[in-house]
């Protein structure tokens, strides 16, 4: 296992070392206060951009996909979709919103920036086993 280890870090030794490192920056969206207007509907990036720290980005519009499935699966006038779209938008916001909100946490808690967890390795590992409970357990 050591000597995997030591072969992994041979190859960062050379970027790590060299001047033409470069910083990235990453970024999320202020949670947007509507997702559609009438008939036109944003999902994806365009609406919730959120940094990967917990890997739910896409997962969101997944999510999306079934709900919007469903209600459009129950809309048999066209005059009804702006009512159906914005009945995904009451229903989906806050999930989507909390989603963005709680990955900048993870984020906090990897870079034991985390107020009151710091680099205290117990209390990150406890705080890491429980924070995806609401997204895998509950619908809201
Ligand atoms: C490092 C990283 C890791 C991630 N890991 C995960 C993960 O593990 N699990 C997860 O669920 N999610 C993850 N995500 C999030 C996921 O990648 C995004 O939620 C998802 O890609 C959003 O899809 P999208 O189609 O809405 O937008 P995008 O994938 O951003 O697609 C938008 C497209 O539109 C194009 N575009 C932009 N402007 C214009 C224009 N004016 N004209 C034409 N085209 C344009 C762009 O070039 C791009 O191709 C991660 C994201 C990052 C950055």
């Amino acid at each position: 296992m050591f000597k995997l280890a030591k072969e992994m870090c041979r190859h960062l030794e050379q970027p790590l070392n060299s001047p033409k490192l470069s910083a990235r920056a990453m970024f999320d969206h202020p949670p947007a206060n509507c997702f559609n207007k009438g008939c036109v509907m944003m999902i994806g990036g365009a609406a919730h951009s959120t940094t990967p720290f917990q890997g739910h980005g896409a997962a969101q519009s997944i999510e999306h996909s079934f709900v919007l499935e469903t209600l459009l699966g129950k809309t048999e006038d066209k005059a009804h979709i702006a009512q159906a779209f914005t009945a995904f938008n009451q229903g989906r916001r806050s999930r989507t919103k909390r989603v963005v909100i709680t990955s900048r946490r993870s984020e906090e808690l990897m870079g034991m920036k985390a107020p009151g967890i710091g680099d205290d390795i117990v209390k990150m590992r406890e705080r890491m086993q429980t924070r995806m409970n609401w997204i895998w357990n509950s619908r809201s």
